[in-house]
């Protein structure tokens, strides 16, 4: 049988719980972080009225729902 004393077995179990709290935060924090620059990928504003709207096609030239003018696709500056 192996003795293990009751403070290591707590601190064992301790840092066991640690790490995988820190391994969860690692991944959901990682999931986000990619949702928002997919999300931010297909996000435009338009140079004419300002209005931010989403454009998830392939076209060139997205047309702008509210004033109808054509935007160039930019890259979203990194902050
Ligand atoms: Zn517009």
């Amino acid at each position: 049988m192996i003795r293990v004393s009751l403070s290591a077995l707590v601190t064992v179990y301790l840092l066991l719980f640690l790490a995988a709290v820190f391994l969860l935060w690692l991944s959901s924090e990682w999931n986000r972080r990619r949702r928002e620059r997919r999300a931010l990928r297909y996000r435009l504003r338009c140079v004419i009225c300002a209005f931010e709207f989403e454009d998830r096609t392939d076209a060139l030239l997205p047309r702008c729902p509210r004033c109808g003018s054509l935007n160039e696709r930019f890259k979203p500056e990194q902050i």
